[in-house]
């Protein structure tokens, strides 16, 4: 679905991702592991569409997309999850599921208001499918309370939420445990292998937490200083001297 290769990414003098290659296949979850600094939100960057690489290419389900913007990876169905934006904070959960803009082009609210017959369908649908989300996640009994009054992990929720508002195919999820209670971890990594299992979604995802990455990662990539070290399951990365002396000379 998304091969990397010989992907280099630097900044002045300094190469926070050196020529790195890996692919993910279609219904994976892929782990990215690392210590600080290792270049892994770098690589996110670049496989979002937010940072250009100095060399090496992209390709999503098999088409060169190296130079295309998030915009238009994002309208590919390759995503980012979503931070609540800071001035979302004050609308709905509902309201913030309902805000993500579609990601077929053509089928905008706004676009939509101006053909005025069908525009009160159209919020219909999007409010059914905010509805549906929030039930999935488990979240309906604070479809109106404010975002930014919500816990750590209900707003990681909300921010998944968000990507189920798209046509997602590939969600790229950035430590989606940091902040979130026990119970509400639990929650999330459920949601998420129902939606790789069931709905067809793969997944890379960043994360610090190991447990996380045991429970939902095949394969586990590790990074450090810039560079792939090794790829295989968890046991097998984890017991690698190779990343135990990274981790070590974090
Ligand atoms: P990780 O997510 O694995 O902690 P990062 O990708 O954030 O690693 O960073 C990798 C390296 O690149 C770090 O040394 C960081 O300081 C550097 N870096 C990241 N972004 C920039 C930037 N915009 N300008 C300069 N250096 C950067």
């Amino acid at each position: 679905m998304l091969e990397i290769e010989q992907l280099s990414k630097q900044f002045g003098g300094f190469r926070a991702v050196n020529n790195c290659s890996f692919s993910v296949q279609k219904g994976t979850i892929t782990g990215l592991v690392g210590p600080n600094g290792a270049g892994k939100t770098t690589m996110f960057n670049l496989i979002a569409g937010a940072f250009q690489p100095t060399a090496g290419k992209i390709r999503f389900l098999g088409e060169d997309v190296t130079s295309l913007s998030s915009d238009q990876l994002f309208h590919k169905g390759l995503v980012r999850t979503f931070q609540i934006p800071h001035e979302f904070h004050r609308l709905s959960a509902l309201e913030n599921l309902m805000l993500v803009p579609p990601s077929q082009k053509g089928e905008s609210l706004f676009q939509n208001w101006l053909s005025y017959g069908s525009v009160k369908k159209q919020e219909e649908e999007v409010r059914q499918k905010a509805l549906e989300t929030l039930e999935f996640l488990e979240l309906s009994h604070v479809a109106n309370e404010r975002a930014g009054n919500l816990s750590g992990g209900q707003k990681k929720l909300l921010e998944l939420g968000r990507t189920m508002m798209t046509d997602a195919k590939l969600v790229l999820l950035d430590e989606p445990a940091a902040g979130v209670n026990r119970t509400l971890l639990r929650r999330l990594e459920d949601k998420i292998l129902i939606l790789n299992k069931e709905r067809g979604y793969t997944f890379i995802l960043i994360e610090h937490d190991m447990e996380m990455i045991e429970k939902l990662c095949d394969p586990v990539i590790c990074m450090a200083e810039g560079s792939v070290l090794i790829e295989g399951d968890f046991q097998t990365v984890r017991s690698d001297a190779r990343v135990l002396e990274a981790y070590l000379g974090e």
